[in-house]
């Protein structure tokens, strides 16, 4: 049978449309000049997105990944360092703690925001603690006041991951500027995406910010002289053009997204009987900037197969927690370790939830997930 509506998890042409004269124009602008890596595009896009951000420093890199293993490298983090991470996130958030040498220290999630539990971090810090990384899971704010607090008693860094939660605030300040770092992504899938692979790195000490620009071209403050070993994590020209034009629609998308929440929550606040799906939760001083839509529903998988033969894009962030992942056999967490964040592996489901989202769409997703727990 046909499904009688596609509503694809994210739909990148119908963000695309209207402002594809502007991207055209500003690509061409690179093309035509030939700079390539780095220069004035780049400058500018640093400019105009610490400027929203409210950021001291804002440095562009190559992606995600390279934006968290760059602000690794500026703290020489190595063997016999510890960074606490939560055991439920996108992988690159562990995987770059390995790559500097330095062990990942796991810890569980909180069951409300999926994000990582204070008091886990609390118990995992230890003398060769170096740095902590929260990360603000599908566009919510981690719990950074008492997270802060205690980094500071323990004289350790702060790395926030905020590759899915550009725009967001806690108590009105952007994530991403609480912290010694703040790292994003421009992934296309992410709120404010790229064309191809970026991201961004924000600092607030200056010092810092003079080694993360140095390590992001093989630690060379001049061409060929190298005081430290660095990488290639270099932001591409074209990129930062297209993030120019898109970056001045973002806080529209934002609202649009958030405005999307609301009508789930009142879509399913009017089903009878209620489907055993719970909404994500927006915590008071936490504007959630909704990179995902994550519900929790009973029997998930049924649900997801269920919602995909109908015509609904859905996904599962993430399936498989870090603890379970066979490259970190080694920590020694077998199955049962972090039970919070098996749950959420086993419950979670992210909903279309893209800006241009309509009301019909909406109401077919959720007359869709209504119909998969009724009595047959
Ligand atoms: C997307 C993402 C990254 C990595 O970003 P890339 O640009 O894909 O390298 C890191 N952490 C989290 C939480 C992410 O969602």
């Amino acid at each position: 049978m046909q499904p009688l509506m596609q509503v694809p998890l994210l739909d990148l042409a119908a963000q695309y449309a209207p402002i594809r004269d502007a991207v055209v124009e500003a690509v061409t602008r690179v093309i035509d000049t030939q700079q390539f890596i780095l220069g004035s595009e780049v400058n500018a896009f640093e400019a105009e997105v610490a400027a929203y951000l409210g950021a001291r420093h804002a440095i562009g890199v190559s992606s995600g990944t390279d934006a968290l293993l760059v602000a690794m490298m500026a703290l020489e983090l190595g063997p016999g360092d510890e960074v606490i991470v939560p055991t439920y996130s996108f992988f690159a958030t562990a995987g770059c703690v390995t790559r500097t040498g330095a062990r990942p220290v796991l810890v569980d999630i909180d069951p409300v925001t999926c994000n990582l539990d204070v008091q886990a971090v609390r118990r995992a810090l230890t003398p060769r603690t170096r740095a902590i990384v929260p990360v603000h899971l599908y566009g919510q704010a981690a719990d950074m006041t008492p997270l802060l607090a205690l980094a500071r008693e323990h004289g350790v860094s702060v790395i926030e991951d905020a590759a899915q939660a550009i725009g967001a605030t806690l108590d009105g300040r952007s994530l991403g500027t609480l912290g010694d770092f703040g790292c994003f992504s421009f992934y296309p899938s992410k709120n404010l995406g790229a064309a191809g692979d970026a991201g961004l790195v924000t600092v607030q000490d200056d010092a810092l910010a003079v080694r993360v620009r140095m390590l992001r071209v093989h630690g060379a403050q001049r061409t060929y002289h190298h005081e430290k070993v660095g990488g290639n994590f270099r932001m591409a020209a074209i990129q930062a053009a297209v993030l120019r034009v898109k970056l001045r629609h973002l806080e529209a998308w934002t609202q649009a997204r958030r405005r999307n929440a609301d009508r789930y929550r009142a879509l399913f606040a009017s089903l009878t009987p209620a489907a055993p799906v719970q909404l994500p939760v927006e915590l008071p001083g936490r504007r959630h900037i909704y990179n995902q839509f994550v519900v929790r529903a009973a029997r998930r998988d049924g649900l997801r197969d269920h919602l995909r033969a109908h015509g609904v894009g859905c996904e599962i962030y993430y399936p498989v927690p870090f603890h379970l992942q066979p490259c970190f056999g080694d920590l020694g967490a077998p199955a049962g370790t972090f039970p919070e964040a098996e749950r959420a592996a086993a419950e979670t489901l992210a909903l279309p939830i893209y800006s241009e989202l309509n009301e019909a769409q909406q109401q077919y997703v959720v007359e869709t997930i209504a119909a998969f727990y009724a009595p047959a």
